[in-house]
């Protein structure tokens, strides 16, 4: 046992995955849960999910030495000023957001000094949500980035490290505007350009009528997974990292421009150059373990 409670502050996706795998190999004593609607606590005493799971935030984080707060970055500021004065001394308090800065800043002056604040991101997701789209082998594998704030009890960072790691997953500290950038390389203007490459399709269908569903080929059918995660969780990431993705869109659409002109220009050597560049990237993705190399992603056995 790594922390005898743990508080789970929002159930979805994140929050039971985090359960299911502290349940698995009995990371925690008791694990206490809250969602703010009744339709989702009423899911998670359903499906077990929790140890108990209370109709307050106050209630839940009781007595807790762990506190994570598994809400969309938006409302992150809120529950954090709802909780605070409940908190136990010496709690650490953490959280899963996607994006670390606007945590920091909307969080951290909630906290009183008596709790340990160590911010979190599992860099490990689907495109489902809610209580019941959890599974404990969901942080296998997948790094989670651990933003610690400065100051905070070395030894804090060390047990929630301990913890991730149990759960399956590699782990590294990071300061938070770099994170934040990072996320808006490999994650954030992604699934900005799916949104938009799926808009695009459906503004299309509008004249093709079904066409676009029926001959769905792959390259398509990867953007609409992305593009059907979760639209209030997404909503706030580009909210709340608008530096650091409106930079990496600023570079996209450069290149963008730059791909557009060697096709109206024939120039196919640059386009072999730059398709010869980017295949050695997904090269480097699988020979890091974050992917498979089956074709098709692997779904092609299920056909
Ligand atoms: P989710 O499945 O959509 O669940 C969100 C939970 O937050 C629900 O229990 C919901 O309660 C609660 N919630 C929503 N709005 C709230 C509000 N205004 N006040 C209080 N509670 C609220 O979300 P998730 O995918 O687990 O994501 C949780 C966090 O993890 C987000 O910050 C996200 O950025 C981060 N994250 C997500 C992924 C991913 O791929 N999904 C990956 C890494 C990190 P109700 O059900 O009662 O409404």
């Amino acid at each position: 046992m790594i922390y005898e409670r743990v508080a789970l502050i929002g159930l979805g996706l994140i929050a039971s995955s985090m359960f299911w795998a502290m349940r698995r190999d009995g990371l925690a004593g008791e694990v206490t849960g809250y969602a703010r609607t009744q339709a989702t606590r009423d899911t998670a005493r359903r499906i077990g999910l929790c140890d108990r799971v209370c109709d307050s935030v106050a209630e839940a984080v009781e007595g807790a030495d762990l506190v994570v707060l598994c809400v969309p970055v938006g409302a992150m500021g809120a529950v954090a000023a709802e909780m605070a004065p409940h908190l136990a001394p010496g709690a650490t308090v953490t959280d899963v957001g996607s994006v670390k800065r606007e945590v920091i800043d909307v969080v951290g002056p909630h906290l009183p000094p008596h709790v340990h604040f160590v911010p979190g991101h599992p860099m490990a997701g689907t495109e489902h949500s809610g209580p019941e789209s959890g599974f404990a082998e969901l942080f296998e594998k997948r790094w989670t980035l651990l933003v610690p704030v400065e100051g905070v009890d070395v030894a804090a960072t060390a047990k929630l490290r301990q913890l991730w790691e149990a759960m399956g997953a590699f782990v590294e500290e990071m300061e938070p505007e770099h994170h934040d950038l990072v996320c808006a390389v490999t994650s954030h203007a992604p699934h900005l350009i799916a949104y938009t490459m799926v808009g695009v399709a459906d503004d299309l269908r509008r004249v093709t009528d079904s066409e676009i569903i029926k001959f769905s080929a792959a390259g398509f059918r990867d953007f609409t997974r992305i593009a059907a995660s979760d639209p209030t969780m997404w909503r706030d990431v580009f909210l709340t990292n608008k530096d650091a993705t409106l930079e990496i869109l600023g570079r996209f659409t450069e290149e963008l421009f730059a791909l557009q002109r060697a096709i109206r220009m024939g120039d196919g050597d640059h386009l072999h150059d730059y398709f010869t560049r980017t295949r050695a990237i997904r090269r480097g993705i699988i020979e890091a373990g974050q992917d498979t190399d089956a074709p098709d992603f692997g779904r092609g056995a299920k056909r």
